[in-house]
Order: C-alpha cells, then structure tokens, then sequence
C-alpha cells in the first residue's frame, strides 16, 4: 500500500498544494489529471521522494522506478549499458530481451541520440520495468509524440503493467490517456491545487 498525505506544499510565499491525501493499492494505476501548472510534476516529485521539502508524509516502498517527461537517459551509454547501470543485477540476456519487449531488440548498441524521440521514450521505459519496481511513477510519459506514436507508447505502458504489475502514479492533462490506462482517477483544482471532491472511476461519477 502506498499512502500519500501531503499536508501542504509550498515554493516561497506560493502554498501549491493544499491536502492532497490519497492511497495506491498494489497493482493499481491510478491518474492524476489536473491542466498545466496546477503542481502535478511537484507532487510526483514529492512521491518519489526526490522532494522532501513539504508538510505532511508518504509511506512508499523502497523499489520505485520514475518515468520523467524528458527521458534523462545517459547519453555516452548504449541502449543496453543505460538497462544494465542502473540495474546492476541485470544479466545483458535479459537487458536484450527488455529491449525486445519495447521493439528495441535490434538497437542494443546504439546511443541515445541515436534514437528517436519515441525510441528514447520507449528506453526509459524499458529501464524503468526492467528493475520490476513495485511503485512506478511515470510524468506525462505520452505527451510530445505524434499520435500514432503516443498510441504505440500507451498500449505498450499497458502491456508492460499487466506483466510486471506495479502499482503506477501517472499524471497527463490529457483525460484519454487517464481513462485508458487507469482504474482510478484524480483531479486536481484550483490554487492551491487540492484534490476534487468526488474520484472518477472508470469513466463514472462517484
Ligand atoms: P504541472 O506539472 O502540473 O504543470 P508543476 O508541479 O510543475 O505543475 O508546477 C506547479 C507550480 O509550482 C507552478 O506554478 C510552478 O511555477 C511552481 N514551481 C514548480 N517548481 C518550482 C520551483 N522549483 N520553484 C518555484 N516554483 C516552482
Ligand atoms: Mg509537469
């Protein structure tokens, strides 16, 4: 169970997020949705654990795994060597058969600018279940690709949390993509953002 209690949350003078309280249960994806700017990258930042400037506590278990916007990918590291760094447990067979999973298996030895935008995406990815994390936190992992691509990232972010089923934190503006892969739904409103009063569950009022 991930537990998230974020009491208050503050840049200066600016109060960004005001209780935002809310559980993940193993193997749930759940989205938050909210448009630009509402404090959607803070908060994941703060469930991550890379911001721990805040009021308030997070229970989150020890294999997490992120999935930035940007991919932040080691630039002077092959495709297979940016698997098997971060992942020192990785034997190079299954950093290959990872790399098939996202339809990378023949760009292995390649460098990141190598790849494509997509491709990039599709690595960091790969890196991320590649360490089977329990928690997956992914920052608009969609957006920025043309259609078909984004299409191709969504079904297979879909297939990959099937197979490794961790509990996944997404946010996106975009209510498609929350209504695609989550069985629960978030919203953020308004300044400070704070959580909307009723959950959206597939597609539903509550
Ligand atoms: P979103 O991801 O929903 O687009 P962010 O979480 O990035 O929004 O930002 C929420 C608000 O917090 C914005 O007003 C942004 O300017 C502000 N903010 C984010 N990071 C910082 C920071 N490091 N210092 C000051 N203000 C910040
Ligand atoms: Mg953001």
């Amino acid at each position: 169970m991930i537990r998230v209690n974020v009491i208050r949350k503050t840049f200066g003078a600016s109060v960004v997020l005001d209780r935002v309280v809310f559980d993940i249960n193993p193997g749930e994806t759940v989205a938050i949705l909210g448009p630009s700017g509402i404090g959607k990258s803070t908060l994941l930042r703060i469930v991550a654990g890379i911001d721990t400037a805040y009021e308030g506590e997070v229970e989150r278990p020890a294999a997490l795994a992120i999935v930035f916007q940007e991919p932040t990918l080691l630039p002077w590291r092959s495709a297979l060597r940016n698997l098997t760094l971060v992942h020192p447990g990785l034997s190079d067979d299954d950093a290959r058969a990872m790399l098939g999973k996202v339809g990378l298996g023949d760009k292995a030895g390649l460098f990141p600018r190598q790849l494509s935008l997509g491709q990039q995406r599709r690595l960091a990815l790969a890196r991320a279940f590649a360490g089977a994390p329990e928690l997956l936190i992914m920052d608009e992992p969609f957006t920025s690709l043309d259609p078909a691509t984004a299409e191709a990232m969504l079904s297979l972010t879909e297939r990959l949390i099937a197979e490794v089923r961790p509990a996944t934190l997404f946010v996106t503006h975009a209510r498609s993509e929350a209504d695609r892969l989550a069985d629960r739904i978030l919203e953020l409103r308004g300044a400070p953002a704070t959580l909307a009063p009723h959950l959206i569950r597939n597609g539903a009022s509550s």
